[in-house]
């Protein structure tokens, strides 16, 4: 097998370098689009197919000139052997050198040159000058009689050499044997022919360059189409991804454009579908929640939280709802009502109050989370004039976040600047029965401000809920009133009589009962008429309660009979008060119809626990002492002693 230096082949190696970069990028496009990934992985096959076909046709090339140069050459070698035998037998050898120029003018052939082996040289001599063997090449042909080749490359030109032995033989007539004093198969020498395969290697780069232009254009062609059939695919994509990110954010109006009918145009008329649907649904149940609310829905943001969050806030109504209608007391609904305020509206200051329709006034009855204190963040005249209470009087929510200084009566502390109100009225039958206002500090005024919707819901559920509590409050508190005098009665002793013995037991203090019983009443009536009686009880009763502390409690216990609680008293204070009050009665005069009218009074005391530790007993007492100051002449005070109470019992 003829050995072969296998020369550098630029090509493939820029080849393999374009193959490898690309190789790197497909790793790169995996967050690249759909359509750039494809383009890049047609690319990379295409590359990777053009170097394929450039490899192959560039070794296929190259084996076949090699071969065709062999060829070439082995015949060359084989008409200088032949033209050299007839050049002996003619005798004319010594002319052998314009032979072989001749042969050099066959085209392709470069050099021709015969060169003598050892055995040659012994017979006939060295020859001329150029006819040794000149390199290792020869000098070994020369040695085992095999031909050799070797290709060699520059920059201008690529040749092929071949050196073919002339071994001697004994066939053919002449024969070898018959001119030269050789054994059968020795080496007469050889012949060196080097010939130009420039043209071969030109037309392969020639045929491998229309290949790669053909498998461009092909691939151009290819990716061309192949682009423009995943357009749609891409487009659907990415119009799929808008819609399902808008529909994230809430926004369900987004529509698909449906291309074609196969697959791709499947999922964006279902996709379609679904945002109809999802966008129907929702719209209809923000309608509703939107109408439950008393609330415009917003048609910015994102209507799925918006929604979620009213259902939210409605669900949580109902449950606060549901837990004050239980509540025993008014005072237990605003506790209630100031946990919602906090814990589900994150606010801590705010105040609750009461409207008084009858007497033009508010009471505070929560403010920041303290139950029945002073005004905090309003003008105190409020309290007095309710109509200087903006929400009272419009009955609208008044927005001192959307319209600073909107209300003249809010009046926060010095050290509060910038805390901003909203004031909701809470309307109960067609009035506003009470006002919540809650009170931001500058970094919080536009989330609560957001939140005035969800207030109003629970301020909604609780109105009902509120009116029909007072309603019961001043029904039961009537009953425990004398209408005339304003004043509690004996029905209201009965139901807080266990109050006040806990609390005279837990302060551990004496309670002062006085009795008090107008002298010669009847009197008066029978004289001036029922009316003019009527005035002197209205005006006893008004000094009456002008004459004890707010803590003590006047009673209409009978007619014209009255006890009076006087707590945490001892005897001598209750003494002195009782005194106080007998002069002052006896010097009131009270302006009838039959003129002006003075009278006295008789008082009895006794003291609890000290007299009795039975209340009602201790009360007896009292009325023991009360009828021996009538007996005693009247327009007195008497203290109960153990001896009254013996001489009583004597009585009965
Ligand atoms: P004294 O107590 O000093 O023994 O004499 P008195 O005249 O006050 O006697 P008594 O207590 O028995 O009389 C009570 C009178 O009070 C009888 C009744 O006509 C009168 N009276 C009771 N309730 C009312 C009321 O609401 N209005 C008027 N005008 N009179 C009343
Ligand atoms: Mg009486
Ligand atoms: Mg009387």
């Amino acid at each position: 097998m003829a050995s072969l230096v296998v020369g550098r082949f630029h090509a493939l190696a820029a080849v393999e370098r374009f193959v490898t970069i690309h190789a790197l990028n497909v790793r790169v496009a995996i967050a690249m689009t759909l359509q750039t990934k494809l383009s890049a992985f047609f690319s990379v096959l295409v590359i990777c197919l053009v170097a394929a076909v450039m490899a192959i046709g560039l070794y296929s090339f190259r084996a076949y000139s090699i071969k065709t140069a062999t060829e070439h050459i082995s015949s060359a070698a084989e008409i200088v052997r032949v033209s050299l035998t007839e050049a002996m037998i003619n005798g004319v050898i010594d002319k052998r050198e314009g032979l072989l120029q001749r042969l050099i003018e066959v085209p392709g052939l470069k050099s021709v040159r015969v060169v003598r082996g050892p055995q040659l040289e012994h017979q006939f001599g060295k020859g001329l000058a150029h006819e040794q063997a000149a390199d290792a090449l020869e000098r070994q042909v020369l040695a085992d009689g095999k031909p050799a080749f070797e290709l060699l490359e520059d920059d201008a030109d690529t040749t092929f050499r071949g050196t073919i032995p002339f071994v001697a033989t004994t066939r053919g007539s002449p024969n070898c044997l018959q001119c030269h004093q050789v054994v059968d198969g020795a080496v007469l020498g050889a012949v060196t022919i080097t010939m130009s395969i420039q043209h071969l290697k030109r037309n392969a780069l020639i045929t491998l360059s229309m290949i790669i232009g053909a498998v461009g254009l092909f691939s151009l062609v290819t990716l061309l189409v192949m682009r423009r059939l995943t357009r749609p695919i891409v487009s659907t994509a990415r119009e799929v991804e808008r819609a399902v990110r808008l529909a994230i954010d809430g926004d369900f109006s987004s529509r698909v454009e449906v291309r074609t009918s196969d697959e791709i145009g499947k999922i964006g008329a279902d996709l379609n579908r679904l945002l109809n649907y999802l966008n129907d649904g929702l719209t209809r149940i923000g309608d509703l929640v939107a109408q439950l609310t008393n609330h415009n829905r917003n048609s910015g943001g994102n209507l799925l939280d918006s929604t979620i969050e009213m259902v939210e806030t409605l669900t949580g109504a109902a449950h606060f709802k549901q837990a004050i209608e239980e509540d025993e007391t008014k005072a237990e609904i605003y506790a209630r009502l100031s946990k919602s305020i906090e814990n589900t509206f994150d606010i801590r200051h705010y105040s609750i109050y009461e409207v008084l329709p009858t007497r033009n006034q508010m009471l505070p009855m929560m403010v920041d989370g303290e139950p029945r204190v002073a005004c905090r963040w309003c003008d105190p005249q409020i309290l007095v004039r309710n109509e200087t209470c903006r929400a009272r009087r419009t009955g609208h929510i008044v927005d001192g976040v959307a319209t600073p200084g909107i209300c003249f009566a809010f009046a926060p502390p010095a050290d509060t600047q910038g805390y901003r109100h909203i004031c909701f009225p809470v309307m109960q039958s067609g009035a506003v029965g009470n006002v919540l206002q809650v009170v931001v500090p500058p970094e919080q005024q536009e989330r609560v401000a957001a939140r005035v919707p969800h207030i109003g819901v629970y301020l909604r559920e609780a109105a009902p809920v509120l009116e029909a509590k007072r309603l019961m409050e001043t029904l039961r508190e009537s009953t425990m009133r004398d209408p005339m005098t304003g004043l509690h009665n004996r029905r209201f002793l009965e139901e807080s009589v266990d109050t006040l013995i806990g609390q005279a037991q837990r302060r551990k203090c004496s309670m002062a009962f006085m009795m008090l019983d107008l002298d010669y009443f009847k009197m008066v009536n029978d004289t001036y008429g029922h009316d003019a009686g009527d005035a002197v009880l209205k005006a006893l009763a008004k000094l009456l309660k002008q004459s004890v502390r707010a803590s003590d409690i006047v009673i209409r216990y009978g007619g014209e009979e009255f006890l009076i609680l006087l707590q945490e008293t001892n005897a001598a204070d209750a003494d002195a008060v009782a005194e106080k009050i007998r002069t002052a009665v006896a010097d009131l005069k009270v302006q009838t119809s039959g003129g002006i009218l003075q009278k006295t009074i008789s008082i009895g005391i006794s003291s609890f626990p000290d007299d009795s530790d039975t209340f009602w007993q201790a009360l007896k007492f009292a009325d023991v002492a009360l009828y021996h100051a009538k007996e005693t002449g009247r327009n007195r005070v008497v203290r109960f002693t153990k001896a009254l109470w013996e001489d009583n019992k004597k009585d009965y």
